[in-house]
């Protein structure tokens, strides 16, 4: 079972992720994690990742290419993995077809958590967290008992600076406009499946293993 786990910013993603790897026992790989494990681990891939983020450059493709290969060869993702934050473009998902086929696995399923951008907007702007104990809130969806304080421990809650209409609606354009390619590429293929994210957790967690399951 081989995933792309794919959906904006507020979607959910990393609860998901994990409620996948409860069910199907495969790991989650993130690019952030996998970049940090190479640099961690002094391979030559990393160190060459590491040298452009100290310049504060982009890392070239090809390294960060050669780390989602060495990362795939390992014995965990025998069985399947669920990569989170890669293919970004139409050239990397290609290149991951190229992996997965020298490396004799089967080919990924992209599978998106749809959340439509008027939602995450409402989601972000009335969220407000615990100064003391982090605890998040609604003011519609999920409010504290007395406005302003926390049910748990009393604490203040606040705002989070990027959790205005504004940031949200700039980071949710740049997310669709640089994902729409990457549906296209993996609806073309018939390997995409959208699951509906404006559900309860648990009911979007049991569509995706519903959806993974019937493929
Ligand atoms: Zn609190």
């Amino acid at each position: 079972m081989n995933i792309l786990l794919m959906g904006p910013p507020g979607a959910g993603k990393g609860t998901q992720a994990a409620e996948l790897v409860k069910e199907f026992r495969i790991p989650h790989i993130s690019t952030g994690d996998m970049f940090r494990a190479a640099v961690k681990e002094g391979t030559p891939l990393g160190k060459q990742a590491k040298a452009c983020m100290d310049e504060g450059k982009l890392v070239p493709d090809e390294v960060t290419i050669g780390i989602v290969r060495e990362r795939l060869a390992k014995d965990d993702c025998k069985n399947g993995f669920i990569l989170d934050g890669f293919p970004r473009t139409v050239e990397q998902a290609d290149a991951l077809g190229t992996i997965l086929k020298d490396l004799g696995l089967p080919a990924a399923k992209a599978i998106h958590i749809n959340v439509p951008k008027g939602d995450l907007i409402a989601r972000a702007v009335g969220r407000r967290i615990c100064k003391s104990c982090g605890a998040t809130y609604h003011t519609k969806f999920n409010p504290p008992k007395t406005e302003g304080k926390c049910d748990e421990c009393g604490g203040e809650l606040f705002q989070r600076a990027d959790d205005t209409a504004e940031t949200m609606e700039k980071r949710l354009s740049v997310y669709e406009a640089s994902t729409k390619p990457l549906i296209d590429y993996y609806e073309k293929a018939g390997a995409y499946v959208a699951v509906d994210g404006r559900q309860a957790i648990d009911k979007v967690t049991k569509d995706l293993i519903a959806t993974l399951k019937a493929k």
